[in-house]
């Protein structure tokens, strides 16, 4: 046996989260078997706990679309027991049972080796929303987004994603801007690298004028809507906005400008479906990129129970950074 948190949804389509003690044999079918140690609360997560339309594929479902542990048994010859995994995103959690659990089998195409930089609960402080910060920040470089360009906005900054950009960013040596709307998290900001902190109001206003003041080499944008419309339009000519996140909202309204006359480019980030080779390069850069003591200072561990609470506080936005789950306690 072991303990899951467990969603199951009823007639009526409402969904309920518990902890269940499951056995072995319910697991799903696939080719490696692995100890759990640590998962996380991404706001995915919350929305799949919560029982929120768009994360999750079918019922019963183990959330957690991130996993680190060990190898307990595998069929496939790149894993034996005993190794150190990783898996983030491939719809684990969402359409297969995913990581708030002490096992969990899934296929060896969606794991990589555990970066001997990281622990297993370090891999999981990092988690999808660190990982996918690593991913806008490769964007950004790969668009030329250079530090001696001007200063990088990141929005929803306070957040998983927003204070692993800003940690990664500041350790790169650019100017960072945190845009956050939680103006009493500045210290924390500024404490994580942010060289400014600026009120998310500022980039707030519905239907902006497409093309405005422009202040930004780049951006990592987790918050989607009028922000990243805003953002848009203030950014300098050739510059990069990596959009990963729809906090505020899934709608964009913007127009072409900023793409026909000032060079801009919109990357998009998706950190579900990414090749092996990508992912491993996103580990080692966040090995290279990544103070851990930054780190250290913007996860809280709870045990596999407070994950239903701490879904509904990521919802509310009232999680600050990252919270990592250790599935054994
Ligand atoms: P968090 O909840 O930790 O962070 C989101 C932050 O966005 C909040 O902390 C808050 O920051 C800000 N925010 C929340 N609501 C609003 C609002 N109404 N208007 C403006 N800002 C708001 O979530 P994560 O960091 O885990 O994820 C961030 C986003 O990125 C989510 O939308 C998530 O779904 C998406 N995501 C996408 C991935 C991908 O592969 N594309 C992977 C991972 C995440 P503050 O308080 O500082 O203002």
């Amino acid at each position: 046996m072991f303990n899951a948190i467990y969603l199951t949804r009823d007639e009526d389509k409402k969904v309920t989260a518990e902890v269940a003690a499951l056995d072995e044999s319910q697991l799903p079918e696939a080719s490696v078997r692995v100890d759990v140690e640590y998962s996380t609360i991404n706001y995915k997560e919350g929305l799949a706990i919560l029982g929120r339309p768009g994360v999750v594929r079918s019922y019963p479902m183990v959330p957690g679309i991130d996993l680190a542990g060990t190898v307990s048994s595998s069929s496939d010859s790149r894993y034996g027991a005993g190794d150190k995994v990783v898996l983030n995103g491939w719809g684990v959690g969402e359409g297969h049972w995913g990581g708030l659990a002490q096992k969990a089998s899934v296929d060896a195409d969606w794991l990589v080796p555990l970066n001997a930089a990281f622990t297993t609960e370090q891999a999981m402080a990092i988690g999808t929303a660190g990982y996918t910060a690593m991913l806008c920040v490769l964007a950004l470089e790969e668009h030329g987004v250079a530090p001696e360009q001007g200063p990088v906005v990141v929005t929803g900054a306070s957040g998983g994603v927003g204070s692993t950009a800003v940690a990664i960013l500041a350790k790169l040596g650019y100017h960072v801007v945190a845009s956050t709307g939680r103006p009493d998290e500045a210290g924390y900001l500024t404490a994580l690298g942010a060289s400014e902190v600026i009120d998310r109001a500022a980039l707030s206003e519905a239907n902006p004028r497409p093309l405005q003041s422009a202040r930004w080499a780049g951006a990592v944008d987790a918050v989607g809507s009028h922000t990243l419309a805003n953002v848009l339009a203030q950014t300098l000519d050739n510059g990069c906005v990596a959009a990963c996140g729809l906090a505020q909202g899934m709608d964009l309204t913007t127009s072409v400008a900023p793409f026909i006359l000032r060079g801009v480019s919109l990357a998009g980030i998706n950190s579900v479906m990414v090749p092996y080779e990508r992912r491993v390069q996103a580990w080692d850069r966040l090995a290279a990129d990544l103070d851990p003591t930054k780190l250290a200072a913007m996860t809280e561990v709870v045990g596999l129970s407070d994950a239903i609470d701490v879904a509904a506080r990521i919802l509310d936005g009232k999680v600050r950074g990252r919270v990592v789950v250790d599935v054994n306690r």
